[in-house]
């Protein structure tokens, strides 16, 4: 493989394309929703998208920015916006202006700060929520919500003549239900499972676990703010996610090394569920 490229990997009908490696990059975009779960090192792969949401500002997560902006400047594409937690707004344009100084450039941009709970809404069917991770830094996590309208119980069962006339005279006749497709977890403890109750109900759940065995501690993993195995077999019961993809997983376990662990470590049941993302 090689890093530039990343890979592909789809599940219910959700495209992603991305590298996670801890500590190295972290970026994992949705193609088809022209949106990237952070950015690590602005590979090719996330160059032409327009939202990107960045869970902190290590620089393995979050560095690409300022690049992606010379490349969306340099293409003449519309300026891109940039999601994150709200700490990290004032030293990102820091840096930039600092960049627009080396340059003698300047550039265009949005860096909005997102407050748990706040929405942005990507289209008619998907909007996308965050939350907060708990990392060394201010850290967000985000959902991705599909939007599906179904036609309310009281109205099932009348005529389509019926339903038309009853719509355009202004009754709602449609129930909403929002359904969490991907939670995506940057770097964080494993308490994130508890900030919201709809984390561990989404379809997809792309988390972070950076120590697989023994190699490290529990302890350890909990000082840098980041997730053992540990910690996640006893809690896989009462995750509802129809797929575990595990993220960030060391470099100290080569891929063939970390499959072979996760497939020992898990029980029988879980084989299928919880892999560990394609592209490192
Ligand atoms: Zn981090």
């Amino acid at each position: 493989m090689s890093v530039t490229a990343g890979e592909s990997w789809t599940s219910h009908g959700l495209k992603f394309h991305g590298l996670s490696l801890s500590g190295i990059r972290t970026s994992m975009a949705m193609p088809e929703l022209s949106l990237s779960f952070d950015v690590a090192q602005a590979y090719p792969f996330v160059l032409n998208l327009k939202n990107f949401f960045l869970t902190h500002g290590h620089m393995d997560h979050a560095v690409g920015v300022p690049y992606i902006l010379s490349q969306k400047a340099m293409t003449r594409q519309p300026k891109p916006r940039f999601y994150m937690p709200p700490s990290l707004v004032e030293p990102l344009t820091r840096i930039m202006k600092t960049w627009e100084e080396i340059e003698e450039h300047t550039y265009e941009y949005d860096f909005i700060g997102l407050k748990p709970d706040e929405r942005v809404v990507l289209n008619d069917k998907y909007f996308v929520t965050a939350w907060p991770a708990l990392h060394r830094i201010e850290a967000l996590g985000y959902t991705l919500f599909e939007v599906r309208k179904h036609l309310a119980p009281e109205f099932r069962g009348l005529p389509q003549g019926e339903l038309a006339r009853l719509a355009r005279e202004g009754r709602q006749i449609n129930e909403i239900e929002e359904i969490p497709m991907v939670s995506f977890t940057g770097d964080t403890r494993i308490e994130f499972l508890d900030q919201r109750p709809w984390i561990a109900r989404s379809k997809i759940l792309m988390m972070e676990c950076t120590y697989l065995d023994d190699k490290k501690s529990i302890e350890h993993a909990r000082q840098w703010g980041h997730l053992h195995l540990d910690e996640l077999l006893p809690r896989l019961s009462a995750i509802e996610a129809e797929k575990i993809v595990l993220i960030h997983v060391s470099s100290r376990y080569p891929t063939a090394m970390a499959e072979r662990i996760l497939q020992d470590r898990l029980p029988a049941a879980e084989r299928e569920r919880v892999v560990i993302f394609p592209g490192r």
